[in-house]
């Protein structure tokens, strides 16, 4: 049994969701304690704990421990399986997050899936919908494992009620991928989504990013007036040589329109002032697919502790190198090799 210490690095809830995967992968059990330690809420949250039930629907294990609340459980998985799915959080936890569980081992799995989740679709500390659509699945398509997805109701805290669809179609073998520098910027474009807000939420968001982004090939308010929850979203998409990256900002209740549009203006101008192509978050969510490639390698411009904390966990069930290098004063080369 694999023992994993949730308080390591981030001490958040991705060492669960990495750990839950690479454990159904490899067969190898785990028993994780101080899970989230440095959470202000520790221990399993509803969307952990889908997480989890998800994690065992998927590969018939077994589970000392898992409970809301836990902070200590055991996990032992049998084969996955893979199959038509649904997950429900219940709550607006984040759908994505809870995607991100079950998505390694379905990608290599003999057989295609197909994944339902209710819950939040667009959720702060979060991939939102539109990053996984066009920046991390297109990644994996280049590795050989081709994904649909597909958004049928938006979900906003604290409603949720949003629902996600997925076509799984796993790879035969996992290609490498090497992704370096941006290669020069092909478009930037802009969408304010509303959704059952007044639509003007949109108009003074695109109003502000237009001031402050020095391009901006497109932009376009989306109004949306279906599903139970109500919500705002800014995404900002960096179509570069490389990828594209996709920048988001949510909108809160009594937070200004214009401080949205401001953060994701912020993040992409922070984003353009770097040659690397991989940001932020899609550096760490593409290190279990590199690793399960058994090689791969990306300059990114932050090296997050959720980057970090994701290259201790996956060494811990995986016999893989992963090593980082700081090429610059913001610049890191991560490189995953046998
Ligand atoms: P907690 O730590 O409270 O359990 P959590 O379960 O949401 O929170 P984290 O460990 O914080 O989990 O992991 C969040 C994940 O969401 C990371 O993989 C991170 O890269 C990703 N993420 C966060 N914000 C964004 C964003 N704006 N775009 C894309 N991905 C994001």
């Amino acid at each position: 049994m694999i023992e994993i210490d949730g308080s390591l690095g981030e001490g958040g809830g991705q060492i669960v969701r990495s750990s839950l995967a690479l454990s159904i992968i490899t067969g190898k059990p785990f028993r994780i304690r101080q899970v989230r330690a440095n959470r202000s809420k520790p221990g399993l949250l509803n969307q952990h704990l889908t997480a989890v039930n998800a994690a065992v629907k998927i590969s018939g294990a077994d589970t000392s421990g898992v409970k809301l609340g836990s902070t200590n459980f055991t996990f032992s998985p049998g084969p996955c399986v893979p199959g038509d799915y649904t997950f429900s959080i219940g709550t607006a936890g984040s759908t994505t997050l809870v995607f991100q569980t079950v998505l390694p081992p379905l990608m290599i799995a003999n057989s295609a899936s197909s994944i339902t989740l209710d819950g939040g679709t667009h959720n702060p500390m979060a991939p939102p919908f539109e990053f996984l659509r066009d920046t991390f699945l297109p990644a994996l398509q280049e590795m050989g494992v081709s994904v649909k997805a597909n958004l049928k109701r938006y979900g906003f805290y604290p409603k949720g009620g949003g629902t996600l669809h997925f076509e799984i179609q796993p790879a035969e073998t996992m290609a490498p991928i090497h992704l370096g520098e941006k290669g020069g910027i092909k478009s930037i474009n802009a969408q304010a989504l509303v959704v059952k807000l007044p639509e003007d939420i949109g108009h003074r968001e695109l109003k502000t990013l237009k001031a402050k982004l020095s391009r901006l090939d497109h932009a376009k308010v989306t109004a949306v007036n279906e599903g139970v929850s109500q919500g705002n979203v800014v995404i900002v998409q960096v179509k570069t040589g490389a990828l594209t990256e996709t920048i988001t900002a949510i909108g809160e209740r009594g937070l200004k329109a214009e401080l949205v549009a401001d953060a994701a203006a912020l993040e992409t101008n922070q984003y353009l002032s770097n040659s690397a192509a991989v940001g932020e978050h899609l550096a760490d969510q593409l290190l279990i697919p590199m690793a399960l490639a058994g090689e791969g390698s990306f300059i990114t411009s932050v090296l997050s502790s959720h980057t970090t904390t994701n290259i201790d966990v996956i060494q811990r069930f995986l016999d893989i190198n992963i090593k980082t290098k700081q090429l610059g004063d913001s610049q890191w080369k991560i490189e995953v090799f046998k």
